[in-house]
């Protein structure tokens, strides 16, 4: 028999606000329990009040996956203990969240993933354990609540993702559009953004669901994928051993790439979900959630689309701007102030020389920068500098100078007349079949001599110099 998996993800992605969700603690972290107030460290009496901005970025997640905003949700209290939980109770949304339904789209197969819906919770704090990495063969564990309260939106897909790939792309795909948007940081390793996987095997042509296990805590594309493929063989494995799938909460180890149950699944009713009394109904209204819309900017597909469609930039550069936001803003910025060159001509520097520079030094991509590199486009196009001195002046420009100042010190660029005319006079004796056809009118195969000097001068003649000391000197040959 052949099987076919069935997986959903419940995506957790931090909000990007400086306060927690329900007191004005700091989200930024610190040394442990430095972060915390009254009501994170769920005090009694301590009273909380809802994050404006929380809401805002929640509603901006929410419609970059086209759901529907709801113009009333409800918190409700999650009951459970743990140490890392003081109230004994998360605040998080059940019954009414605050966004229904949406979709993603995977970008290569271009099936579409149907989401559930987006509700807003508080994170809890987190456990550090001694003497040992995890929680076996620790000899005690000490709690830290700076996380505790920190704002979060949880993401449930429908389970319409069939393999361990889709499910990375998804996740990869709600990563890029919420950073993108800025309403995560996205940053996988300080656990902004994490998972759990739903997964359930079932015979291929059957249409009903099998039971599923839920794979917790997965913090990277990678374990993503690992986690569920190894989930998947281990419910065939179970299933062809004659056996049944039991409905488990799994752990994951990304040492050893396995799954192993960690207790029996609870269901929502054990967690004796109620509105919590201390907070009421959160109402929006429809101009509000259209202001947020409004003030949102371009979702990374319909960059794409106007990129290829009226820059004719390549994938790659547009790849590029997917997965950086500031590069995309810098380089929005920066085209916007050329005069000569295009666009792509622009780009191909942006996703090529800046950001490599950019992984070896911090870059201000500032309104200064962005003048200056257009300017340095534009001298190159109108042939006044070779691509060679783009590469020079770059850094220059980056470090703070104009580039009329890094081509005043010179910046290694020759354009004395006397010492290009010996180099131009070499080529052009080295290749006197190429000055026949340029005197015969074929000014275009000028370009080739061109070439032949500027690689001999590494780049560094002044090109439309060059370009005039040849047709020079062919009209006088
Ligand atoms: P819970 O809150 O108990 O985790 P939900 O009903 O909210 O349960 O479902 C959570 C996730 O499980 C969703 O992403 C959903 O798509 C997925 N899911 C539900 N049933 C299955 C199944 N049989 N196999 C795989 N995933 C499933
Ligand atoms: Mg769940």
């Amino acid at each position: 028999m052949t099987f076919e998996a069935v997986i959903g993800l419940e995506i957790h992605a931090q909000l990007s606000t400086a306060s927690k969700l329900f007191c004005r603690a700091s989200t930024q972290g610190g040394a442990p329990n430095t972060q915390v107030s009254p009501v994170s460290l769920g005090l009694p009496g301590a009273l909380p009040v809802l994050n404006k901005e929380a809401v805002r970025l929640a509603i901006m997640a929410g419609l970059a996956v086209k759901g529907r905003i709801q113009e009333r949700s409800v918190f409700a209290r999650k009951n459970y203990f743990y140490p890392d939980l003081p109230k004994g109770y998360q605040i998080s949304q059940f019954e009414y969240p605050i966004c229904l339904g949406g979709e993603i789209v995977l970008p290569v197969s271009q099936k579409t993933i149907r989401i559930t819906r987006i509700h807003m919770e508080e994170d809890a704090g987190k456990l550090n354990h001694i003497g040992a990495d995890g929680i076996a063969g620790a000899t005690g564990s000490v709690v830290d609540l700076n996380r505790a309260g920190v704002p979060l939106i949880e993401v449930v897909s429908e389970p319409d993702i069939r393999t361990p790939q889709e499910a990375r792309e998804y996740m990869e795909r709600v990563h890029e559009l919420f950073v993108f948007i800025g309403v995560c940081d996205g940053d996988l390793d300080k656990g902004s953004f994490r998972c759990d996987a739903n997964v359930s095997i079932r015979p291929i042509g059957e249409t009903a669901f099998g039971t599923r296990t839920e794979v917790k805590n997965l913090n990277s594309f990678r374990s993503v994928e690992r986690a569920i493929t190894y989930e998947i063989k281990r419910q065939i494995q179970v299933v062809q051993s004659g056996d049944v799938v039991r409905q488990y909460t799994m752990n994951y180890d990304d040492a050893t790439g396995q799954t192993t149950p960690l207790r029996s699944k609870e269901n929502a009713h054990d967690y004796r979900y109620f509105p919590d009394p201390d907070l009421k109904p959160l109402v929006v209204t429809s101009d509000q959630i259209a202001a947020i819309a409004q003030k949102m900017g371009e979702l990374p597909d319909d960059m794409a689309l106007r990129y290829q469609r009226d820059l004719a930039l390549p994938e790659h550069d547009i790849m590029v701007y997917r997965q950086s936001p500031a590069l995309y803003r810098f380089f929005e910025k920066a085209r916007s102030f050329l005069q000569v060159a295009t666009p792509g001509d622009m780009s191909k520097w942006v996703v090529g020389e800046l950001s490599a520079l950019m992984k070896e030094q911090s870059v201000d991509l500032n309104d200064k920068l962005a003048t200056e590199l257009a300017r340095l486009i534009d001298v190159c196009k109108e042939g006044t500098i070779s691509t060679q001195m783009i590469k020079d002046i770059l850094p220059q420009i980056i470090n703070g100078k104009t580039v009329a100042q890094a081509l005043e010190s010179g910046g290694g660029q020759i354009s004395n007349q006397d010492d290009l005319m010996t180099v131009v006079a070499a080529v052009m004796a080295d290749n006197p079949d190429v000055v026949a056809k340029i005197k015969n009118g074929k000014v275009a195969s000028a370009n080739f001599l061109m070439g032949q000097v500027m690689k001999q001068t590494q780049g560094r003649a002044k090109p439309d110099t060059v370009r005039d000391l040849i047709l020079h000197a062919c009209q006088n040959v």
